[in-house]
C-alpha cells in the first residue's frame, strides 16, 4: 500500500459487541496516523456495494462475522495463510488498485496458545470446539504443531466435515464432545457460546483434569467458560490476547509500522 487508505473500517454485521475501535484508535493516535478505526455494520443486502466503496476509498481494515468468507472471495489477491483458510480478516488495497486479503486470526491464535502453554508445551491432543471461521484460523494454525492430534466436535458435523477436508487437515471430525475431551490436554472453545451471556459450551464439571482451557471468544471480566475453568483450578485464558494480537498484526499489514501494544492493552482494560 502505498500512503494512508483512505478509510480504515472493521465490516461486520452486527458489531455491538466490537473492542477494536478502543484498541486500534489508541494505537492509531500514539503512532500520530491521522486515520480513525471506524465501525461498518452493513446488512448482507448491502455487502457488495459496500465493498466496491471500499474499493473506491483505496479502504483497509478488517472483516468479521459474519463476512470473513464472503470478502476472501470479492479479494483480487490473497496471502497464502488467507487462501488456505479460506477466509479474509485484514484487507488493504494496494498502489494498483487490487483490493488484497490476509488472515491474521491464524497467528493471533497461536499466539494466545503459546502464551496459555508456555509452561507445559504443546499438547497431545486437542479438542476443537465449533467448525467456522474461528475454527478454521485454529485449525490451520495447528497444523503446524507437531504430532498434535485434533478432534473437532461441531453441532453440525457436516460443517465439520467440510472444514476439515476443505483445509486439508488430518484432524478427527467426533459425534461427541466426551469423545473429542478423551484425553485431550486442550479443549479450545470456537464457538461463539458465552460472547453475550453467562453460558458455557461445555459443563466445566465435565472437564479432565489438568485440561487447559483456551476460549475464543472474549468478553469484559472474562467468558464464564474462563472463570469457571479457573476456579476449578485449570489454566484458561479468553479471546483477548488472540484479539489484541491478530489486530497489531493487521496494523502493521496497513501501515509497515509496529504498534504499540501496551497501548491496546491499556484501551482493553479501561474500556476506553
Ligand atoms: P461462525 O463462522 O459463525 O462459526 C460459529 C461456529 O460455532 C459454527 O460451527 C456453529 O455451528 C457453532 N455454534 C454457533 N452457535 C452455537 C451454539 N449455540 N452451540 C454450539 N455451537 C454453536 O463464527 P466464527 O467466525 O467462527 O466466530 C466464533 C466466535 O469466535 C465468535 O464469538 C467470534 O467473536 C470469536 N472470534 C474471536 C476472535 C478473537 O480474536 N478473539 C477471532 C475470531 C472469532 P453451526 O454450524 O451448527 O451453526
Amino acid at each position: 500500500m502505498s500512503g494512508l487508505p483512505g478509510r480504515l473500517v472493521l465490516l461486520g454485521h452486527p458489531l455491538g459487541h466490537s473492542f477494536s475501535p478502543r484498541f486500534q484508535n489508541a494505537a492509531l493516535a500514539l503512532a500520530r496516523i491521522p486515520l480513525t478505526y471506524e465501525l461498518l455494520d452493513v446488512p448482507r443486502s448491502a455487502l457488495d456495494s459496500t465493498i466496491e466503496a471500499l474499493r473506491q476509498h483505496r479502504a483497509a481494515g478488517n472483516v468479521t462475522v459474519p463476512y470473513k468468507e464472503d470478502f476472501h472471495a470479492q479479494c483480487d489477491r490473497l496471502s497464502a495463510t488467507a487462501r488456505a483458510v479460506g477466509a479474509v480478516n485484514t484487507f488493504w488495497t494496494a498502489v494498483d488498485g487490487a483490493l488484497v486479503g490476509d488472515n491474521t486470526d491464524v497467528a493471533g491464535f497461536e499466539a494466545a496458545a503459546r502464551q496459555l502453554l508456555a509452561e507445559r508445551g504443546l499438547p497431545g491432543r486437542v479438542a476443537l470446539m465449533g467448525a467456522g471461521g474461528a475454527a478454521a484460523a485454529a485449525l490451520h494454525a495447528m497444523k503446524g504443531w507437531d504430532g498434535a492430534s485434533v478432534s473437532v466436535y461441531s453441532r453440525t458435523l457436516a460443517r465439520a466435515d467440510r472444514l476439515v477436508a476443505r483445509l486439508q487437515s488430518n484432524a478427527t471430525v467426533v459425534a461427541s464432545l466426551d469423545e473429542a475431551l478423551a484425553g485431550a490436554g486442550l479443549l479450545v472453545n470456537a464457538t461463539p457460546v458465552g460472547l453475550h451471556d453467562e453460558t458455557t459450551p461445555v459443563d466445566v464439571a465435565r472437564l479432565p483434569a489438568g485440561i487447559a482451557v483456551l476460549d475464543i471468544v472474549y468478553r469484559a471480566g472474562a467468558t464464564a467458560l474462563v472463570r469457571q475453568a479457573r476456579a476449578r483450578g485449570l489454566a484458561a485464558q479468553d479471546g483477548a490476547v488472540m484479539l489484541v494480537e491478530q489486530g497489531a498484526l493487521a496494523f502493521e499489514r496497513w501501515f509497515g509500522v509496529v504498534p504499540d501494544r501496551r497501548a491496546m492493552w491499556e484501551a482493553i482494560d479501561s474500556g476506553g
